[in-house]
């Protein structure tokens, strides 16, 4: 097996598949992996589960892969939604990046009052989140939506998923207690609401105080940057109610 190199790819896995990988993997695999006909390699599409494959045929730009045994089934919960204000450049792919990490299942960028609406390069940010899922063993990608502006994402939301919104302003409740409460709520359907740099504005707090299925929560005393907020908000969801048991 080659040093466990797993792939994201869109085909369908099941045995005797062949499926092709994208000539930016297969210059991967060839130019710098050095790897050639018969190396092993792990591929998982997001919905068939995680299976065992074999390089069939391997040119600069192409490659052809035999699906040759199921090594995981796809039985992964749907992990929590994250909303965020884009920040500077590297901060966001650092959001995707560990939002992946920690098993958000949608990411939905939002322009709000205060963020810096910057045109966002949804494409690279999509490319951030399949490399960190390869990275991480998970079996699905999550969903990056493109930016929306925060009242087109709040009337889309459904009235069944909970969303913590992080208000910096200590108006939350501590977040590991709320979502103790949650876990005994209906299923596990939540989503996180983070903002931008100069934070959220008090009509945008008194907006959120108005929607049933917002519940304000806080991450302690210390004003975090959001991309540490949205990290710190999804590891309590996954120790206290999520998939960290
Ligand atoms: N308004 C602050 C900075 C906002 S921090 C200022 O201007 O200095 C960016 C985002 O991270 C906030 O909008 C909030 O969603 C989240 N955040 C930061 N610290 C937080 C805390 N202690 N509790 C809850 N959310 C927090």
């Amino acid at each position: 097996m080659a040093a466990g190199i797993r792939l994201y790819i869109d085909g369908t896995l099941r045995d005797g598949a062949a499926v092709d990988a994208t000539p930016e993997q297969a210059h991967y695999l060839g130019r710098v992996m050095r790897l050639g006909r018969g190396d092993a390699v792990v591929l998982f599409n997001g919905r068939d589960g995680e299976w065992r494959a074999e390089i069939e045929d391997l040119g600069k730009r192409s490659c052809r892969l035999a699906v040759l045994g199921k090594l995981r089934d796809q039985a992964e919960a749907p992990g929590p939604w994250l909303a965020f204000a884009p920040v500077k450049k590297t901060g966001t792919d650092f959001i995707v990046q560990k939002a992946t990490e920690l098993g958000a299942s949608r990411l939905m960028p939002v322009a709000t009052a205060n963020s810096q609406t910057a045109r966002l390069n949804t494409e690279r940010l999509r490319a951030t989140a399949v490399e960190a899922a390869e990275q991480c063993e998970r079996l699905s990608v999550p969903q990056v939506d493109d930016m929306a502006d925060l009242e087109a994402l709040l009337a889309a939301w459904p009235e069944r998923r909970r969303l913590f919104v992080l208000d910096e302003t200590g108006g939350g409740r501590p977040l590991a207690a709320a979502a103790r409460a949650g876990e005994n709520a209906a299923g596990g359907a939540v989503g996180f609401l983070v903002g931008p740099e100069g934070g959220f504005q008090a009509r945008e707090l008194d907006r959120f105080a108005k929607l049933p299925f917002i519940i304000p929560v806080m991450l302690g005393p210390r004003i975090l940057r959001a991309e540490t907020a949205c990290l710190a908000a999804l590891a309590v969801w996954q120790a206290v109610a999520g998939d960290w048991k």
